[in-house]
């Protein structure tokens, strides 16, 4: 039996929490929002604060690898959410076969979890606990962390401490006042500011496609759904800082007619109420922490998970899964812990690279590419898609006829297998290729043109 010590109860931190208790380990989780979620999840929408989670009203959706390790470590949280309004969406129909989505609103979902996790012996959820340092034994180096304070003086030690306290981790500040050398960090900033508003189905709506989201790519942004729980889902709009009609986007009037203006949008504005105000959250950096440098480990008895490990652009909805998979890995391997601490961090760093940041260089390019876009279109100047949105058209096209290929691809999507395994396939390429090349510099005919998006945002 081994005692974790957890920063954060966000769903990487709580999914953690669960796999490990369910292993047999000792699990203290502390999580600085005071709230509990309330007793009846489908509410926790528009009840729990969540002062602590910018991103809890946001849209998201739940790629096939968070349902395949949740399948495997809690088949029962699975069910419960599905009882709270979940659908599972088996997209048999659909040209990318056999991958399960996960349709439900993220307070939900994170109620629902919360709740499994309350229900465990073994974990104490210590709420309204701001963590704000780390201990250390005296003397170690580099640093053996044995433990953690809170604001309010509370200390809990443990065999390790687990960082799950999200993308904005005060982690380099903790380990710095513990005598660490500073950890890896990669970061690639990015302009994206995302606008976000739920809605519901009038009585007698059903939902327009069978997909779990539709996606609009315009050369200044894009627009997105996501299907949520109980007849709700969100309308995201992708902009940018360099945008000056962005702050329009905020009116809750303009924003509805943005999206009105958008033909697959308004196919779900039409048959749809809004049911909270339009959010705008930015700061959507794609980020890359590592605690082993080329001396070796910064620290032992401290790692990373989630979203404080990495994180990419939302738009690929891959936090979730990924936080979930590593959460999987350090329940599966805790217990080497205690024995060799050092060790321990770098087995589960290599761990980390090979199947988390794999994700990471694509994100960054593809960022990076349609920010570019983004900012030319912004300026009135042509703007083609860039090379990564070249290489997804591709796929989306050539999989259509291709049911190998769509198969190949839904799995990359769903995070089931890793780039390299479709991307690294001399086949698939010399078909890629040749397409990239006949549509390079092509300029997408927005589904919104930028004259008339303006003309909304500003009447
Ligand atoms: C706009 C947006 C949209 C997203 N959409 C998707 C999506 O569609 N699909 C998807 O899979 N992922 C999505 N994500 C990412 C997803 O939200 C995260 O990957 C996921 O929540 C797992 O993150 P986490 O548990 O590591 O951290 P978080 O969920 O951010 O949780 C961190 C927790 O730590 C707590 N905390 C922070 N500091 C302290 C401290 N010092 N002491 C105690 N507690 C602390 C916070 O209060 C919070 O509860 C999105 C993110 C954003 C920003």
């Amino acid at each position: 039996m081994t005692h974790a010590v957890i920063i954060g109860a966000g769903l990487g931190g709580l999914a953690c929490a669960l796999f490990l208790a369910r292993r047999g380990h000792e699990v203290d989780l502390f999580e600085r929002d005071g709230d509990d979620p309330p007793a009846d999840p489908p509410s926790a929408f528009a009840s729990w604060t969540r002062r602590g989670l910018p991103q809890a009203r946001q849209g998201h959706g739940f790629l096939g690898l968070s349902s395949e390790v949740l399948k495997t470590e809690a088949p029962d949280v699975l069910d419960r959410l599905v009882e709270a309004g979940a659908s599972v969406i088996d997209m048999t129909n659909h040209p990318l076969p056999q991958v399960k989505l996960l349709a439900v609103r993220r307070l939900v979902y994170e109620a629902v979890l919360r709740q499994a996790v309350a229900a465990e012996t073994r974990v104490r959820i210590h709420r309204g606990a701001t963590v704000d340092g780390l201990i250390a034994e005296p003397g170690s180096s580099p640093p053996r962390v044995i433990g953690l304070r809170t604001a309010a003086g509370q200390d809990c030690r443990g065999d390790l401490v687990i960082d799950a306290s999200g993308r904005w981790t005060k982690g380099a500040e903790w380990l710095a006042a513990v005598g660490a050398r500073p950890w890896r960090d990669d970061v690639s900033e990015t302009p994206f500011v995302y606008v976000t508003r739920h809605y519901r189905l009038k009585a007698g709506e059903v939902f327009p496609v069978p997909l779990v989201a539709s996606s609009v790519d315009l050369s200044y942004g894009g627009a997105t759904t996501f299907k949520g729980d109980d007849g709700a889902f969100a309308m995201a709009f992708l902009t940018s800082t360099f945008d000056p009609y962005r702050g329009a986007l905020t009116k809750a009037d303009r924003f509805h007619a943005v999206m009105e203006a958008i033909p697959a949008m308004a196919a779900w504005t039409s048959i749809a109420t809004p049911i909270n105000e339009p959010l705008a959250l930015g700061r959507i950096d794609n980020r890359l922490r590592s605690l082993v440098d080329g001396e070796g480990p910064v620290a032992s008895g401290y790692v990373l998970l989630g979203d404080a490990a990495m994180h990419t652009n939302p738009v690929f909805a891959r936090g979730v899964s990924l936080a979930y998979a590593q959460a999987r890995q350090l329940a599966a391997t805790i217990e080497q812990q205690p024995a060799d601490p050092l060790g321990y961090a770098v087995a589960f760093e290599a761990w980390t690279r090979e199947h988390i940041n794999v994700w990471y260089p694509g994100s960054v390019q593809a960022d990076l590419s349609k920010a570019a876009q983004m900012a030319r279109s912004c300026r009135g100047e042509d703007a083609p898609a860039g090379p990564m949105a070249a290489v997804g058209n591709a796929m989306w096209a050539l999989a259509i006829n291709d049911p190998d290929l769509a198969r190949r691809w839904a799995r990359l999507n769903h995070l089931l297998d890793p780039p390299a395994k479709l991307f690294g396939d001399p086949m698939v390429m010399s078909r890629v290729q040749p397409y990239v090349a006949g549509h390079q510099g092509l300029v997408p005919d927005d589904a919104l043109s930028r004259g008339d998006f303006e003309a909304i945002v500003t009447a």
